[in-house]
């Protein structure tokens, strides 16, 4: 990581500290091979000045707290030194190590796994406020999962707060659940690093778990609040 900030950082802080330590988080826990690619990360004191940079150099983008930008050259990160900065470092970095190693990723599985490594080490991905929202749209409104659906999704804009927390939900039902789940994705992951694309889960997720949708129902209600 190298961090430019324009404010003073102490050269040891807690939360930088941990982000280095993430990088071997999600290359053990995705089975990835070791990088030593820089992610730039640019931080800004105040929401004025992050604003203006963004008018300034990224004009298209949507108003938000943080985000990872991947060029041909760099991956880089940009984020404002608020409330929530630590879940935004987290995720918008979990973004850049993963993209050091693998380059094309489908969105939906880019965001999941964003929103499983931006909880708190010893938490075990568990995203609380993702697992709420899911079991309130499905016990008072109907919503069913559809892996099919997320797949298709090609455009972050596009992207619904639901579907980040469906998100989260696929990639920690199969990063915590089976051994078998977590090792199709490893491998999902490792032919993307290696081909830049490969056969969608939702079809490969079919020939270890017949109805995948159903069990990643009962494993959000195994998730919520003990009745
Ligand atoms: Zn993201």
């Amino acid at each position: 990581l190298v961090i430019y900030s324009n404010f003073p950082l102490p050269q040891h802080h807690r939360l930088l500290d941990d982000l280095r330590v993430q990088r071997g988080d999600v290359l053990a826990k995705l089975a990835l091979p070791a990088s030593d690619e820089p992610i730039h990360v640019y931080l800004f004191e105040s929401e004025e000045r992050f604003d203006e940079f963004l008018e300034e150099h990224h004009p298209e983008f949507p108003a938000r707290r943080a985000f990872f930008v991947e060029s041909d050259t760099r991956l880089a990160v940009y984020a404002q030194w608020g409330e929530r900065v630590a879940e935004d470092l987290r995720h918008e970095v979990a973004h850049g190590y993963l993209h050091s190693v693998v380059r094309s990723i489908p969105l939906w599985l880019d965001e999941g796994l964003a929103e499983y490594f931006e909880v708190p080490r010893g938490q075990g991905g568990v995203n609380r406020p993702h697992v709420q929202l899911l079991l309130e749209r499905l016990l008072k409104q109907g919503w069913r999962p559809n892996l099919a659906r997320l797949e298709a999704l090609d455009a972050a804009g596009d992207m619904t707060q639901d579907d980040y927390a469906e998100s989260w939900a696929w990639a920690h039902w199969m990063l915590e659940t089976d051994p078998a789940r977590k090792q199709l994705l490893q491998q999902h992951l490792d032919v993307l690093r290696r081909q830049g694309n490969a056969e969608p889960l939702s079809s490969s997720l079919r020939r270890i778990c017949p109805v995948p949708e159903q069990a990643l129902v009962e494993h959000l209600v195994a998730l919520g609040p003990r009745l």
